[in-house]
């Protein structure tokens, strides 16, 4: 296949992604709106995207001969979530272009390493301390203080890995939840309101923000977004801010998720970067109907090195995910006005897990 020229890949070119999930379903089908086919690499054969896309490889990712094959069948690849194996990035960037590079996967995949590069860049981030031994835990919380977050260095998402230290908690016990693998301390952050950041950088360098939204978490899983966020112009200023300035110093391609804590209040507010995700983010899945340029089409255009769109918001938006059974709920929704809803294809709706989500778009007040 050909390498992408300075125009970028077009119409005909293949976009190879790597796993399976709703986020590969989603990007698969916005390449598909660019002409671009879609080929997915996953090790599970009943695969979301698979649904959608051109054409799929099943594999394992430690499977090089797959991964060979894979990497020639495609123009340059990209990838669904961010524990993509070290191994696995370097193979396939050594065959084909890959964005985001694997700068973007090793800072990203570690919390340690990916607060002291945040940190480094002058942002906020909640006082932290590496833990790798019960003795470490002691001190750190000496020098925290209680509450605090216990978070594994890898591996962690939607709340898993971690374990929040209050008065009374045993830290014999806390690092034993996490199964004694190398952890941060993460002092507790008093949060009025968690926010985010989609933001998208080519390869020319050109940087597009969507409007900062507001997330509402529950049971440790992304309930809604709404946006705008509550926020003042100030902080929301700074939070995008902060997510040009990860992705310049990443040299970063596609599209990315900053997700920040709000503090204070009035012209007190503030946000505090918690963590990074180098890829479409749940929390953009507003952006479908609700601003001009969906999170996934700007990644297909991020990635394939062609302009990126407007990033413009069409209304106030409410994404809100359906989790489990609600997705039951498809009819209703199917008749309610205004309702954009989107299903994943998965066939049993177990509880916590993505089955769908749906965005509504109002006119903005005033
Ligand atoms: P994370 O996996 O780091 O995104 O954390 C999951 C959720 O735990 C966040 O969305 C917050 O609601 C909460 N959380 C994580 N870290 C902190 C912190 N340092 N202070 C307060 N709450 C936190």
């Amino acid at each position: 296949m050909s390498e992408p020229s300075s125009a970028g890949l077009g119409p005909g070119a293949t976009l190879g992604i790597l796993g399976g999930g709703q986020l590969a379903r989603m990007i698969a089908l916005a390449a598909a709106d660019l002409g671009i086919r879609a080929h997915v690499f996953a090790p599970e054969a009943d695969s979301p995207a698979f649904d959608v896309a051109a054409r799929h490889s099943i594999g394992e990712y430690e499977d090089e001969a797959a991964l060979a094959r894979f990497a020639d069948a495609v123009d340059v690849v990209t990838y669904e979530f961010e524990n993509v194996p070290a191994a696995t990035a370097a193979f396939l960037a050594a065959r084909t272009p890959l964005h985001p590079g694997a700068r973007a996967l090793a800072v990203t995949q570690d919390r340690l390493t990916e607060k002291r590069f945040v940190a480094e860049l002058g942002l906020s981030v909640a006082p932290f301390r590496a833990v790798d031994s019960l003795a470490d835990l002691e001190q750190a919380v000496v020098a925290l203080g209680r509450p605090a977050i216990l978070k594994t260095r890898r591996f962690g998402y939607d709340g898993k890995g971690q374990v929040k230290i209050v008065a009374g908690s045993d830290l014999a016990e806390a690092y034993e939840t996490i199964g004694h693998f190398p952890a941060i301390l993460e002092g507790f952050v008093p949060f009025t309101r968690e926010v985010s950041v989609v933001a998208a950088r080519n390869g020319q360098g050109a940087f597009a923000a969507f409007d900062v939204c507001e997330n509402e978490h529950r049971d440790h899983i992304l309930a809604f977004t709404r946006v705008p966020a509550r926020l003042t112009e100030t902080a929301s200023r700074a939070a995008i801010e902060a997510a040009r300035r990860i992705g310049e110093a990443l040299g970063y391609v596609g599209v990315f998720a900053v997700e920040l804590f709000v503090v204070g209040d009035g012209a007190e507010e503030r946000v505090i970067v918690n963590e990074i995700a180098p890829r479409v983010h749940n929390s953009g899945h507003w952006t479908s109907e609700g601003a001009e340029t969906s999170q996934f089409h700007q990644h297909v255009r991020a990635v394939c090195g062609l302009p990126l769109g407007s990033a413009a918001r069409r209304g106030a938006v409410e994404m809100e995910n359906l989790i489990g059974e609600a997705a039951l709920r498809w009819r209703d929704i199917l008749s309610e006005p205004g309702a954009h809803l989107h299903l994943y294809g998965k066939r049993d709706a177990r509880p916590g897990r993505k089955m769908g989500h749906v965005t509504r778009v109002r006119p903005e007040a005033g």
